[in-house]
Protein backbone atom coordinates (compact mmCIF):
# COMPACT_ATOMS: atom_id res chain seq x y z
CA UNK A 1 0.00 0.00 0.00
CA UNK A 2 1.20 3.88 -0.83
CA UNK A 3 2.21 5.53 2.26
CA UNK A 4 -0.01 8.59 3.53
CA UNK A 5 0.67 11.72 1.48
CA UNK A 6 -0.63 14.92 2.37
CA UNK A 7 -1.70 17.08 -0.09
CA UNK A 8 -0.02 20.95 -1.13
CA UNK A 9 -2.60 23.78 -0.93
CA UNK A 10 -1.84 26.84 -3.81
CA UNK A 11 -3.69 29.40 -1.55
CA UNK A 12 -5.06 32.42 -2.75
CA UNK A 13 -5.25 35.74 -0.53
CA UNK A 14 -6.61 38.94 -1.01
CA UNK A 15 -4.72 42.23 -2.58
CA UNK A 16 -5.68 44.51 -0.51
CA UNK A 17 -9.44 43.80 1.01
CA UNK A 18 -9.24 41.61 4.00
CA UNK A 19 -12.63 40.38 3.77
CA UNK A 20 -11.73 39.03 0.29
CA UNK A 21 -10.00 36.15 1.42
CA UNK A 22 -12.65 32.99 1.12
CA UNK A 23 -14.17 30.61 3.33
CA UNK A 24 -12.65 27.66 2.02
CA UNK A 25 -8.94 29.58 1.86
CA UNK A 26 -9.50 29.90 5.64
CA UNK A 27 -10.58 26.45 6.52
CA UNK A 28 -7.05 25.20 4.86
CA UNK A 29 -4.93 27.74 6.59
CA UNK A 30 -6.19 26.57 10.20
CA UNK A 31 -6.08 22.80 9.38
CA UNK A 32 -2.94 22.24 7.42
CA UNK A 33 0.25 21.07 9.54
CA UNK A 34 2.85 24.33 8.08
CA UNK A 35 2.02 27.14 5.41
CA UNK A 36 4.73 28.02 3.32
CA UNK A 37 4.74 32.10 3.08
CA UNK A 38 6.58 34.23 0.67
CA UNK A 39 7.07 36.51 3.71
CA UNK A 40 5.55 35.26 7.10
CA UNK A 41 5.99 38.80 8.95
CA UNK A 42 3.74 40.16 6.50
CA UNK A 43 1.34 37.03 6.51
CA UNK A 44 0.86 37.23 10.16
CA UNK A 45 -1.91 39.77 10.31
CA UNK A 46 -3.84 37.89 7.98
CA UNK A 47 -2.98 34.63 9.27
CA UNK A 48 -3.69 35.77 13.34
CA UNK A 49 -7.32 37.70 12.43
CA UNK A 50 -8.21 34.28 11.04
CA UNK A 51 -7.78 32.20 13.66
CA UNK A 52 -4.39 30.19 11.42
CA UNK A 53 -1.78 28.60 14.48
CA UNK A 54 -0.25 26.64 11.41
CA UNK A 55 3.72 27.06 11.74
CA UNK A 56 5.25 28.85 8.99
CA UNK A 57 8.08 28.95 6.90
CA UNK A 58 9.50 31.43 4.09
CA UNK A 59 9.64 30.92 0.83
CA UNK A 60 10.65 32.93 -1.45
CA UNK A 61 12.70 34.11 -4.15
CA UNK A 62 15.73 33.29 -2.72
CA UNK A 63 15.52 30.74 -1.00
CA UNK A 64 13.12 28.35 -2.87
CA UNK A 65 15.27 25.60 -4.17
CA UNK A 66 16.59 25.02 -0.34
CA UNK A 67 13.17 25.28 1.40
CA UNK A 68 11.08 22.92 -1.38
CA UNK A 69 13.10 20.17 -0.49
CA UNK A 70 12.05 20.33 3.12
CA UNK A 71 8.47 21.19 2.05
CA UNK A 72 8.20 17.86 -0.31
CA UNK A 73 9.96 15.73 2.47
CA UNK A 74 7.34 17.43 4.95
CA UNK A 75 4.49 16.48 2.15
CA UNK A 76 5.63 12.89 1.83
CA UNK A 77 5.65 12.16 5.63
CA UNK A 78 1.63 12.56 5.52
CA UNK A 79 1.62 16.72 6.44
CA UNK A 80 -0.64 18.77 4.61
CA UNK A 81 0.89 22.39 3.38
CA UNK A 82 -0.64 25.42 2.07
CA UNK A 83 1.36 28.07 -0.35
CA UNK A 84 0.82 31.85 0.06
CA UNK A 85 2.14 34.98 -1.07
CA UNK A 86 2.25 38.24 0.33
CA UNK A 87 -0.85 38.68 -1.94
CA UNK A 88 -3.58 37.37 -4.51
CA UNK A 89 -2.75 34.15 -6.18
CA UNK A 90 0.51 32.36 -5.35
CA UNK A 91 3.09 31.96 -8.59
CA UNK A 92 1.46 34.96 -11.03
CA UNK A 93 4.52 37.09 -10.69
CA UNK A 94 5.09 35.12 -7.09
CA UNK A 95 7.26 32.73 -5.69
CA UNK A 96 5.91 28.82 -5.60
CA UNK A 97 6.71 27.41 -9.45
CA UNK A 98 9.67 25.13 -8.31
CA UNK A 99 7.95 23.92 -5.35
CA UNK A 100 4.48 23.37 -7.28
CA UNK A 101 6.64 21.27 -10.04
CA UNK A 102 8.67 19.66 -7.44
CA UNK A 103 5.48 18.04 -5.83
CA UNK A 104 4.03 17.28 -9.42
CA UNK A 105 7.26 15.26 -9.46
CA UNK A 106 7.03 13.60 -6.60
CA UNK A 107 3.58 12.41 -6.92
CA UNK A 108 2.11 14.94 -4.02
CA UNK A 109 -1.02 16.18 -4.73
CA UNK A 110 -1.60 19.46 -5.29
CA UNK A 111 -5.17 21.82 -5.14
CA UNK A 112 -5.48 24.88 -5.75
CA UNK A 113 -7.97 27.39 -3.43
CA UNK A 114 -8.52 30.01 -5.89
CA UNK A 115 -9.45 33.63 -5.43
CA UNK A 116 -7.91 37.41 -5.87
CA UNK A 117 -5.66 37.95 -8.76
CA UNK A 118 -4.72 41.48 -9.47
CA UNK A 119 -4.35 40.55 -13.09
CA UNK A 120 -7.83 39.46 -13.65
CA UNK A 121 -9.57 41.72 -11.37
CA UNK A 122 -8.63 44.62 -13.33
CA UNK A 123 -9.50 43.17 -16.64
CA UNK A 124 -12.88 42.44 -14.92
CA UNK A 125 -13.22 46.04 -14.52
CA UNK A 126 -11.09 47.75 -17.53
CA UNK A 127 -13.87 47.61 -20.57
CA UNK A 128 -11.47 45.89 -22.56
CA UNK A 129 -11.65 42.66 -24.74
CA UNK A 130 -11.70 40.30 -22.67
CA UNK A 131 -11.73 37.28 -24.75
CA UNK A 132 -8.36 36.61 -25.17
CA UNK A 133 -5.75 38.39 -23.16
CA UNK A 134 -1.96 37.80 -22.88
CA UNK A 135 -0.50 38.30 -19.05
CA UNK A 136 2.93 39.87 -19.75
CA UNK A 137 3.69 40.35 -15.90
CA UNK A 138 6.57 42.97 -15.01
CA UNK A 139 8.00 44.99 -17.72
CA UNK A 140 12.30 45.47 -17.04
CA UNK A 141 13.35 47.87 -15.17
CA UNK A 142 15.34 50.05 -17.64
CA UNK A 143 13.38 51.88 -20.13
CA UNK A 144 15.31 50.53 -23.33
CA UNK A 145 14.81 46.92 -22.42
CA UNK A 146 11.15 47.71 -21.91
CA UNK A 147 10.96 49.67 -25.17
CA UNK A 148 12.04 46.49 -27.21
CA UNK A 149 9.59 44.16 -25.54
CA UNK A 150 7.00 46.33 -25.88
CA UNK A 151 7.68 46.63 -29.35
CA UNK A 152 7.70 42.87 -29.88
CA UNK A 153 4.04 43.30 -28.74
CA UNK A 154 2.62 46.04 -31.12
CA UNK A 155 0.84 43.86 -33.32
CA UNK A 156 -0.76 41.63 -30.94
CA UNK A 157 -4.13 41.84 -30.99
CA UNK A 158 -4.92 40.06 -27.77
CA UNK A 159 -5.68 42.30 -24.75
CA UNK A 160 -2.22 42.60 -22.77
CA UNK A 161 -1.62 42.69 -19.15
CA UNK A 162 1.00 43.82 -16.90
CA UNK A 163 1.97 44.64 -13.21
CA UNK A 164 3.93 47.83 -12.15
CA UNK A 165 5.01 49.71 -9.48
CA UNK A 166 4.92 53.11 -8.13
CA UNK A 167 8.08 54.15 -9.01
CA UNK A 168 7.59 53.36 -12.72
CA UNK A 169 4.12 53.63 -13.51
CA UNK A 170 4.93 57.01 -15.61
CA UNK A 171 7.56 56.24 -17.44
CA UNK A 172 6.00 53.12 -18.57
CA UNK A 173 2.95 54.42 -20.12
CA UNK A 174 5.65 57.02 -21.73
CA UNK A 175 7.05 54.22 -23.56
CA UNK A 176 3.77 52.53 -24.23
CA UNK A 177 2.64 55.57 -25.99
CA UNK A 178 6.11 55.74 -27.75
CA UNK A 179 5.46 52.06 -29.15
CA UNK A 180 1.60 51.81 -29.26
CA UNK A 181 0.98 55.61 -30.37
CA UNK A 182 -1.43 57.80 -28.14
CA UNK A 183 -4.50 56.91 -29.64
CA UNK A 184 -4.48 52.95 -27.84
CA UNK A 185 -6.88 52.65 -25.45
CA UNK A 186 -5.42 51.70 -21.76
CA UNK A 187 -7.11 51.07 -18.27
CA UNK A 188 -4.60 51.67 -15.32
CA UNK A 189 -6.12 49.73 -12.14
CA UNK A 190 -5.11 51.74 -8.72
CA UNK A 191 -5.19 49.73 -5.81
CA UNK A 192 -7.92 47.46 -6.45
CA UNK A 193 -10.31 46.68 -3.33
CA UNK A 194 -8.32 49.27 -0.81
CA UNK A 195 -9.25 52.82 -0.57
CA UNK A 196 -7.73 54.65 -3.07
CA UNK A 197 -8.78 52.69 -5.52
CA UNK A 198 -8.98 54.32 -8.68
CA UNK A 199 -9.22 52.70 -12.42
CA UNK A 200 -8.52 55.30 -15.33
CA UNK A 201 -9.37 54.10 -18.71
CA UNK A 202 -9.15 55.93 -22.86
CA UNK A 203 -6.38 56.45 -24.68
CA UNK A 204 -3.00 56.29 -23.71
CA UNK A 205 -2.59 60.01 -24.60
CA UNK A 206 -5.63 60.68 -22.25
CA UNK A 207 -4.80 58.93 -19.70
CA UNK A 208 -1.20 59.79 -18.83
CA UNK A 209 -1.99 63.42 -18.67
CA UNK A 210 -4.73 62.45 -15.93
CA UNK A 211 -1.65 60.31 -14.01
CA UNK A 212 0.83 63.40 -14.94
CA UNK A 213 -1.53 65.84 -13.31
CA UNK A 214 -2.19 64.47 -9.87
CA UNK A 215 1.01 62.48 -8.05
CA UNK A 216 -1.64 60.50 -6.21
CA UNK A 217 -2.31 58.43 -9.00
CA UNK A 218 1.29 58.00 -9.25
CA UNK A 219 1.13 56.18 -5.73
CA UNK A 220 0.18 52.41 -4.98
CA UNK A 221 0.06 49.46 -7.07
CA UNK A 222 -1.01 49.03 -10.61
CA UNK A 223 -2.16 47.11 -13.55
CA UNK A 224 -1.94 48.23 -16.98
CA UNK A 225 -4.18 46.63 -19.09
CA UNK A 226 -3.58 47.95 -23.43
CA UNK A 227 -6.00 47.06 -25.70
CA UNK A 228 -4.88 44.30 -28.51
CA UNK A 229 -3.95 46.08 -31.76
CA UNK A 230 -6.65 46.59 -34.19
CA UNK A 231 -6.66 45.18 -37.77
CA UNK A 232 -6.00 47.88 -39.29
CA UNK A 233 -2.82 48.45 -36.73
CA UNK A 234 -2.09 45.46 -37.15
CA UNK A 235 -1.85 45.82 -41.11
CA UNK A 236 -0.45 49.08 -40.61
CA UNK A 237 2.51 47.26 -39.07
CA UNK A 238 2.85 44.42 -41.48
CA UNK A 239 2.67 46.77 -44.27
CA UNK A 240 5.78 48.77 -42.42
CA UNK A 241 7.68 45.50 -41.71
CA UNK A 242 7.28 44.56 -45.26
CA UNK A 243 9.00 48.25 -46.39
CA UNK A 244 12.18 47.21 -44.18
CA UNK A 245 12.03 44.12 -45.11
CA UNK A 246 12.65 45.26 -48.90
CA UNK A 247 15.27 47.96 -48.00
CA UNK A 248 17.03 45.41 -45.62
CA UNK A 249 17.07 42.13 -47.98
CA UNK A 250 18.94 44.26 -50.85
CA UNK A 251 21.79 44.38 -48.48
CA UNK A 252 21.72 40.90 -46.41
CA UNK A 253 20.34 37.71 -46.72
CA UNK A 254 16.42 37.61 -46.61
CA UNK A 255 16.66 35.55 -43.10
CA UNK A 256 18.46 37.88 -41.18
CA UNK A 257 16.68 40.90 -43.05
CA UNK A 258 13.54 39.54 -41.89
CA UNK A 259 14.46 39.01 -38.46
CA UNK A 260 15.82 42.95 -37.87
CA UNK A 261 12.70 44.20 -40.14
CA UNK A 262 10.65 41.96 -37.38
CA UNK A 263 12.31 43.46 -34.55
CA UNK A 264 12.46 47.18 -35.54
CA UNK A 265 8.55 47.34 -36.72
CA UNK A 266 7.00 44.36 -34.39
CA UNK A 267 6.04 42.53 -37.60
CA UNK A 268 5.47 39.12 -37.19
CA UNK A 269 8.83 37.76 -39.01
CA UNK A 270 6.97 34.72 -40.65
CA UNK A 271 4.60 37.46 -42.80
CA UNK A 272 7.32 39.08 -43.54
CA UNK A 273 8.51 36.55 -46.60
CA UNK A 274 4.61 36.58 -47.79
CA UNK A 275 3.63 38.28 -50.75
CA UNK A 276 0.84 41.24 -49.83
CA UNK A 277 -2.89 39.75 -50.83
CA UNK A 278 -4.12 41.58 -54.07
N1 LIG B 1 0.28 37.27 -6.96
C1 LIG B 1 -0.29 38.57 -7.13
C2 LIG B 1 -1.61 38.46 -7.89
O1 LIG B 1 -2.23 37.39 -7.87
O2 LIG B 1 -2.05 39.43 -8.48
C3 LIG B 1 0.68 39.54 -7.78
C4 LIG B 1 1.98 39.71 -7.03
S1 LIG B 1 3.07 40.85 -7.75
C5 LIG B 1 4.51 40.62 -6.80
C6 LIG B 1 2.53 42.36 -7.15
C7 LIG B 1 1.97 43.27 -8.25
O3 LIG B 1 0.62 42.92 -8.51
C8 LIG B 1 1.94 44.74 -7.89
O4 LIG B 1 3.20 45.37 -8.16
C9 LIG B 1 0.86 45.27 -8.81
O5 LIG B 1 1.37 45.42 -10.12
C10 LIG B 1 -0.12 44.08 -8.79
N2 LIG B 1 -1.10 44.27 -7.70
C11 LIG B 1 -1.18 43.57 -6.56
N3 LIG B 1 -2.19 44.02 -5.80
C12 LIG B 1 -2.77 45.03 -6.49
C13 LIG B 1 -3.87 45.89 -6.23
N4 LIG B 1 -4.57 45.82 -5.10
N5 LIG B 1 -4.20 46.81 -7.18
C14 LIG B 1 -3.49 46.90 -8.33
N6 LIG B 1 -2.44 46.11 -8.61
C15 LIG B 1 -2.09 45.19 -7.70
Amino acid sequence: MNEPQGRLWVVATPIGHLDDISKRAQDILCKVGLIAAEDTRHSGGLLARIGSRAPRLALHEHNEREQFARIIEVLQQGTDVALISDAGTPLISDPGFRLVRAARDAGVPVSPVPGPCAAIAALSVAGLASDRFVFEGFLAAKSSARKERLGELVAESRTLIFYESSHRILDMLKDARAVFGEARNVAVARELTKVFETVLSGSLGRVIAQVEADANQQRGEFVVIVAGASGEQADATLAEGRRVFALLSAEMAPARAARMAAAITGAPRKLLYAKPAD
